[in-house]
């Protein structure tokens, strides 16, 4: 798109004027083309400068009721679908305007949001949103989500992950795109103030950078606790085309990080049984595990039936007989020997995308986020921002197209 020629009133009568409103209405036109022409081809919600992210809070607790303070103070309480404010019906969602508001429930558990909040009721349980400025939600996000004493630069790749799941397109949950649990990313306030402020520092250093797809879409960036040794193909783990940006990569100083649990065998054919779907529990003696070339299970296959289960569903369904953190990834092979079967693994999570073990190995030896990021993704930096919600460039220029890659470091 050409710029417009710049307009000059070189007469003050009326045609004159009249004239120059209509080249004025003809450049605004074409500014608001250039506008568009600056906008990305379909529209990315949550990536204007300033915007917020909303996040579906507190539904760990199931809370029936709560009390609001803020502005001004209200008692809220779920009846079935409805809502009562102060003991009277009122329509939902209920919205409350931005501002500090503290949520106490019923068992003591208080949390403070700057946010504007919309509430809801389903199922007798208080649905809450807090729409949270972005770099807020970061910045709480990095904290919960990482260990104390991780180095800065770890935490900065952390933030810029953080940051591209919550403003990657698609809703995980029916009122918010995200939760406060690690089913999205834990949001909980931590104890360590000298961590959340490490985290705050981390979302700053790296305000509105995120990880983008070649397509320019923002990557649903994906992190895990320790690969054990390599991170996993996207596809591999979660199937269909990949909107991680995330790459199988090695990382061998991991592979320390192993562990082992030995099950009783009707546990696990129980638990295998359940995971395929199948009536009851299947023989482990007809169960092939298929793996990726760093030993993660990618599928495993009852052989008898042709019926398959994802290796991390696998893994999940194991630990969930364990009451979790047993088997700690799909990275392990067993061994039956009479009654019990022997389980030992490597690494903790998925295995996609950023392993945090290796990310803060990389970062105490001095990478910055940006080499920490190019190790896990193949998805490359970029701005999380709307160009065209930029101040306009001096002589109203068009911005360049936000797919061209923005410096790394
Ligand atoms: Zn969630
Ligand atoms: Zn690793």
């Amino acid at each position: 798109m050409r710029r417009a020629a710049p307009v000059r009133v070189a007469h003050a009568s009326a045609a004159g004027v009249f004239a120059a409103l209509v080249a004025l209405a003809a450049l605004a036109v074409a500014a608001a083309a250039l506008a568009r022409a600056a906008a990305p081809p379909t529209g990315f919600p949550g990536e204007e400068a300033g915007a917020t992210v909303e996040v579906l809070v507190l539904t760990r607790f199931h809370p029936r009721a709560a009390t609001l303070d803020g502005p001004r103070a209200l008692r809220l309480a779920a009846d079935g679908v409805a809502l009562r404010v102060d003991g009277h019906a009122v329509a939902a969602p209920l919205t409350l305007e931005r501002a500090r508001w503290t949520i106490t429930l019923p068992d003591g558990t208080v949390r403070g949001y700057d946010a504007a909040l919309r509430v809801g009721a389903a199922a007798g349980e208080l649905r809450i949103v807090a729409a949270m400025e972005r770099e807020d939600y970061v910045a709480r996000a990095v904290a919960a989500e990482t260990l104390p004493g991780t180095p800065p630069a770890a935490l900065e790749a952390q933030a810029i992950v953080t940051r591209s799941f919550a403003l990657a397109p698609g809703a995980r949950h029916r009122e918010a795109p995200l939760c406060d649990l690690a089913h999205c990313q834990a949001h909980t306030p931590v104890a360590d103030a000298a961590h959340a402020e490490a985290a705050r520092q981390a979302a700053e250093a790296t305000r509105e950078r995120v990880l983008r797809l070649p397509t320019g879409a923002v990557a649903r960036a994906v992190f895990h606790a320790c690969c054990g040794g390599g991170t996993a193909d996207p596809s591999e783990v979660f199937g269909g085309g990949d909107e991680t940006g995330a790459r199988a990569a090695s990382d061998p100083s991991c592979e320390a990080d192993a562990w082992s649990v030995t099950l009783p065998v009707a546990e696990v054919e129980a638990a295998v049984g359940t995971a395929l779907g199948a009536a009851g529990p299947v023989p482990i003696g007809r169960l092939l595990l298929e793996r990726d070339p760093h030993g993660r299970v990618l599928r495993l296959l009852d052989t008898a039936t042709a019926r398959w289960v994802a290796g991390d569903a696998l893994a999940r369904a194991l630990d969930r007989t364990q009451d979790w953190s047993v088997v700690k990834s799909a990275r392990f092979d067993w061994r039956a020997a009479g009654a019990t079967v022997r389980i030992e693994g490597r690494g903790h999570g998925h295995g996609v995308g950023l392993c945090q073990r290796g990310a803060a190995r990389r970062a105490r030896r001095g990478a910055g986020a940006a080499e920490i990021l190019r190790h896990y993704f193949a998805a490359r930096p970029g701005s999380a921002t709307f160009r065209a919600s930029r101040t306009p460039a001096p002589g109203g220029s068009a911005a360049p197209p936000r797919s061209a890659p923005a410096p790394t470091e």
